[in-house]
């Protein structure tokens, strides 16, 4: 597969910061959030509250920390031999040959949702689109992550090609699950998203977890009023 690193896009957005809610945007109007907050969504709604609308720090995890120390080793190996490329062009070229991309930026004004994509592989019959996890267990919330990416890849470019989601064990070639992106997943998917949306505009409350072993790892234990 042809290496390509993303270095644009024909496309280009209005973006504002939200002014009350910390890493929210408003794109074309509309309020914007990063696919990898479904991800705290899943663990607990509270998190999110705590972090991005009452502005609380918490440093990162250790397996944050080496996550991204992984995520950046991994980047630069994939940038030694990739050619420079227009998202758009990638996409096109990808028809007729097989490319593969890193660290590729997907947005949806439409569905309120953006992120970088770890991993895809764009093949004349099929779109591959991977999340890269420590582990190998697909939790709904890493699932729902990569469910996110392929429909704002799927809103952006209006692909008719068979899209895959796929998560993978960091650093390895392991694909520990794999899904083809249905119209059912996509109604799935959108319902989620749609949930987010409300927490963040008010009119749906932030849900705090029951269960007490996930206080106990949770970065914001100690300045929460519904730890367990
Ligand atoms: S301490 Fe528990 S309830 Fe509070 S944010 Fe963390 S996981 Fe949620």
């Amino acid at each position: 597969m042809e290496h390509k690193k993303i270095t644009g896009y024909k496309k280009e957005y209005e973006i504002k910061d939200h002014p009350k809610v910390k890493g929210l945007q408003i794109i074309e109007g509309k309020n914007n959030f990063p696919i990898s907050w479904l991800n705290q969504q899943g663990y607990c709604e509270y998190q999110l509250y705590l972090e991005h609308i009452k502005g609380i720090e918490a440093g990162p995890t250790k397996a944050m920390t080496q996550g991204s120390r992984k995520h950046k080793e991994l980047e630069d190996i994939f940038n030694k031999d990739a050619t420079p490329a227009k998202f758009e062009d990638a996409v096109e070229e990808s028809k007729t040959e097989a490319v593969m991309s890193r660290e590729v930026f997907v947005t949806s004004p439409e569905y309120g949702i953006r992120g970088y994509i770890d991993e895809i592989w764009m093949k004349p019959d099929e779109i591959v689109i991977i999340d890269d996890k420590p582990g190998r267990t697909p939790y709904e919330s890493t699932m729902n992550q990569v469910r996110a990416y392929c429909l704002a890849y799927k809103d952006m470019t209006g692909d008719e090609r068979k899209i895959k989601a796929a998560l993978r064990e960091r650093g390895t070639d392991n694909l520990f699950w794999i899904e083809v992106f249905t119209p059912d997943i996509e109604k799935q998917i959108r319902f989620t998203i749609d949930r987010m949306l409300g927490l963040f505009d008010g009119t749906k409350p932030f849900k705090a977890t029951k269960n007490p072993r996930k206080c106990r790892s949770c970065r914001f234990k100690d300045q929460c009023e519904n730890a367990q």
